[in-house]
Parts: structure tokens; sequence; C-alpha cells
């Protein structure tokens, strides 16, 4: 956050942002359910440039047994970048940055799940980035509720994804690489919209207590944007054309 923002005009005298968007615009959002045949459920979004496929199985048997639960299902998440996802090859060794944001999914997720109807079963998400341009987790975390639904995995609900930020101290909506980079703060938001539970909140970055306000309002409505191409992704699949 910060630093760069002289050198870079995050936002011109006529309220446009780097990339030709207004501030209240997401970039441009396609998402389709299913596409991978040896998945139970699958899903693959572009988010602006961001690619990623999310597979999901299950709910299936706990190998190593001791981490099942008799009470309950369990959620394992992989998050898991290419090192061809981004313009400096990124070390094939998980990072620590792929582990963090694999336990934020994870844990974005799990309201969402009822897990309580599938004892000592696991259900896991593999989350492949292979291409990254800023806001990965919030658009695999959308990505991978829409390959759970697929899974037929019963939810309370989808998690929807999106990013408010700050940038030439304005509220943005879906913040890119280069404003992640260097503007002033970065909020990624998950929300569940029928039940009106935010699941993911984490801010790097300053806000005042208005600011983060407005940010929550600003991430939220967009949200909804992602709910309803969710929702459309699935009926596509399900209700649509009949292909796949
Ligand atoms: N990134 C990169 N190399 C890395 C990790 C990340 O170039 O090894 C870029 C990538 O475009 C990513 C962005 O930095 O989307 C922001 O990463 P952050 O950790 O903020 O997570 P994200 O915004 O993707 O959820």
């Amino acid at each position: 956050m910060g630093g760069r923002e002289a050198t870079m005009v995050l936002l011109d005298e006529n309220g446009i942002r780097c990339d030709g968007r207004k501030v209240d615009e997401p970039r441009r959002i396609m998402i389709k359910a299913g596409g991978l045949k040896n998945a139970d459920g699958s899903a693959y979004i572009e988010f602006g440039e961001n690619k990623i496929l999310v597979g999901v199985f299950g709910p299936r048997d706990v190998h190593p047994k001791h981490m099942s639960n008799t009470d309950t299902g369990i959620l394992r998440v992989r998050y898991h970048m290419e090192p061809f996802s981004v313009g400096e090859r990124k070390n094939p060794a998980p990072s620590r940055r792929e582990i963090e944001i694999s336990k934020v999914i994870k844990e974005a997720l799990e309201p969402a799940v009822m897990l309580e109807k599938f004892p000592r079963t696991a259900v896991d998400v593999y989350i492949e980035v292979l291409q990254a341009d800023g806001g990965t987790r919030c658009a695999a975390l959308s990505a991978a509720s829409v390959a759970l639904a697929d899974a037929g995995i019963p939810m309370r609900d989808m998690v929807a994804a999106i990013a408010a930020g700050k940038v030439a101290d304005t509220v943005i909506l879906d913040v890119n690489n280069e404003e992640d980079q260097a503007g002033q703060a970065d909020m990624p938001i998950g929300y569940m919209p029928s039940v009106e539970k935010i699941t993911l909140l984490q801010l790097d970055g300053v806000l005042t207590p208005e600011e983060y306000k407005k940010c929550v309002e600003v991430g939220v409505n967009g949200c909804k944007i992602v709910y309803d191409l969710q929702k459309k992704a699935l009926n596509d699949k399900y209700f649509g054309s009949g292909e796949d």
C-alpha cells in the first residue's frame, strides 16, 4: 500500500481509474459452472485478467482418518498459483501467501456449507490460479462457491466476493493489481446475500471509520453483482442450452 501513488495516476480529474473504469465499476466478470469431468463439481471464473479454475471433490472418506470428525464433515481448501500466472515467475513451492489464502477461503466458505450433514467425511476444494491480476482470493472464493453448488453440496447460500478499496482518497469497487500495489487500502469482502452475512473481511491499508463503513457498503453491493453472475452460471448449466 502507498508509496508509488505519487508516480502513478490512479484516478484522473474525470474520476476515471488507471484501467478506464469508474469508481463503482467492477472488472468484466465471466463465471462458468462445470467443465471438469473428473471432479464432483467445478467452476471457472474470469475476473478482469484473473483466470481461475476450481474443482470440488466429496463428500468423501477422510485420509488420514484421524483428521475426520465424528460430529461433522470437514472442508479442505488448497489455493495454488501456477508459476506462470504472474509476470515474474512464481516459485512452484507452496508459499506462505498460498497457505494463508487457502485458510482464509476455507474459513469464508465454512459458514456456507452444511458440513454437519456429512459427519466423518471431507469436501476438498482445489483452486488453480492460471492467471493473476489482483483480487484472486475474491475471484477464487466466488468460483469455489459455484463449484460446491455444482457438486450438489447443501449450502445455506453461495459466498460472493469482491474487494473494495481506496485510491486517491476515494473509495472504489474491485481493486486491480496496480491499485492494490500503489493505492491506499484493499478490503476483500465475502458475503452471502440471501443470508445477509459477511464471511470474509480483510483490510490492508488505513481507512477512517467513515471510509471503512463506505468500503463495506460498496463491497457488499459489489458482492450482489457477483452473486447474480454465480446464479446465472448455475442456471446456464442446469436450465440453459444443455451443453456440458
Ligand atoms: N502476485 C504476484 N506474485 C506473487 C503473488 C502475487 O505477482 O507471488 C500478484 C498477483 O497478481 C496477485 C496480486 O499480486 O493477484 C495481489 O496479491 P494479494 O496477496 O493481495 O492477493 P489477491 O489480491 O490476489 O487476493
